[in-house]
């Protein structure tokens, strides 16, 4: 997929609303240290639905939203917005947001979603949270040591096919249950005759 604008607001050291425009082909993100550089790369990551707070270098969820300075208050939420096209051409806008205490809530192209939909969206798009087209400090190294499970991993999403598995998984969920009411039918069909 094709990300095009980054909208940031609360999130992390982006207290104020942000926005960054993102040119077609390898985009790299320089700056002084601390300025918020990998912050940049952990909310692309969040928006596409990051679940661990440990890998957004938090203690939890929360710890993404503006927690305030010495002059600053915090803030009570946070929100990034991704905005892009998919592999097919399609307009797509994500959203993300945090409040504190309460959770994330997102939306795809204005309709409410559930986390797990916003992932499927980003891996039939052949990207996602953990897409080695996002290459944060100690990645290369990362991929390197990777064993071969892993790169496989990293294979299927480059190509697109990630959220097979997902929905695979989902089919095979339904089957079992409907397996499961099936089994209770003839049982109840039994004690009718
Ligand atoms: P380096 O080059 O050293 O790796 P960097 O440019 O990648 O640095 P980041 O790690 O993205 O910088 O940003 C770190 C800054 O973000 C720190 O100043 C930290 O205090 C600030 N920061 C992180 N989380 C929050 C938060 N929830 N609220 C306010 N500031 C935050």
């Amino acid at each position: 997929m094709q990300i095009r604008r980054l909208k940031l607001c609360g999130f992390k050291s982006f207290v104020e609303p942000a926005e960054l425009h993102i040119e077609p082909g390898l985009t790299g993100v320089v700056g002084p240290n601390g300025c918020g550089k990998s912050n940049l790369l952990e909310a692309i990551r969040w928006v596409m639905g990051e679940s661990s707070a440990k890998s957004m270098r938090g203690g939890g969820m929360d710890d993404v939203i503006f927690a305030g300075t010495g002059t600053r208050p915090p803030r009570d939420f946070a929100e990034v917005v991704l905005q892009g096209a998919s592999t097919g051409g399609e307009e797509l806008e994500v959203v993300r947001r945090i409040e504190r205490g309460a959770g994330s809530a997102y939306r795809v192209n204005g309709r409410d979603v559930r986390a797990k939909d916003v992932a499927l969206v980003f891996a039939d798009a052949a990207t996602g949270a953990h897409s080695p087209a996002l290459v944060s400090q100690g990645r290369i190294a990362a991929v390197i040591a990777a064993r071969p499970a892993e790169r496989r991993q990293m294979l299927e999403e480059a190509a697109g096919i990630a959220g097979l598995h997902v929905r695979r998984k989902d089919a095979e969920q339904k089957l079992r249950a409907t397996e499961a009411n099936l089994a209770r039918l003839d049982d109840m069909l039994a004690g009718l005759d």
